[in-house]
């Protein structure tokens, strides 16, 4: 579906690259920006910049942030005594709107991805979650119950054995399913009724 005007495709083709997007979905989101207005839509360019620009992650649970550490790690008020481990920052922001008040560790992107999770990438996160163990009472693995979920968590069990309390969300999640698709109250009863391992 080309038009004559090259700016306008590059966009379209732009937007196509977004996991989930497809032709129709990219057209009709550069048609909808292109009538929102020249203040909406300087404001959307600006701050796209903005944040691929700015984006970091935390030096000390690997979630996203616009600093060296996140909103999460500097929040006093935080159980620090806790720790949810989950693959990515979509989960970490699921697990918030969940209302868990914990802190985090995320194991690899800012989105989970089909991609299997390299060995040295899994090996280096749980040595980051140790040098993080002083002081917490318990480790909530947060991964789905899914064939990924499943080897991270076997991965973290055994890096984790002996050396604090764990526990797993329970079953509230459907298996198959991904943590960012739950709806809150899901959410809440799974962190709630976790069990331990
Ligand atoms: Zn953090």
């Amino acid at each position: 579906m080309k038009t004559p005007y090259r700016s306008f495709n590059r966009l379209v083709s732009l937007f196509k690259r977004v996991p989930g997007v497809g032709e129709r979905g990219a057209l009709r989101l550069v048609l909808n920006i292109a009538q929102m207005g020249p203040k909406s839509t300087r404001e959307l360019a600006s701050l796209i910049l903005k944040v691929s620009d700015n984006l970091e992650r935390c030096r000390l649970c690997n979630n996203m942030s616009f600093s060296d550490i996140c909103w999460v790690c500097s929040d006093e008020t935080r159980d620090r005594s806790i720790i949810m481990v989950v693959e990515s920052v979509m989960d970490l922001l699921a697990m918030e709107e969940a209302g868990y008040k914990g802190l985090y560790h995320v194991v690899a992107g800012l989105v989970p991805s089909t991609k299997r999770i390299r060995d040295e990438e899994k090996v280096k996160s749980l040595r980051l979650l140790l040098s993080r163990l002083e002081r917490v009472k318990e480790v909530i693995l947060g991964f789905p119950y899914t064939v990924r979920g499943e080897a991270l968590c076997r991965f973290f069990q055994e890096g984790l054995n002996g050396k604090v309390v764990l526990s797993r969300l329970a079953r509230g999640i459907p298996t198959g399913a991904e943590v960012e698709f739950m709806d809150a109250t899901t959410l809440n009863l799974s962190f709630k009724k976790r069990y331990k391992l």
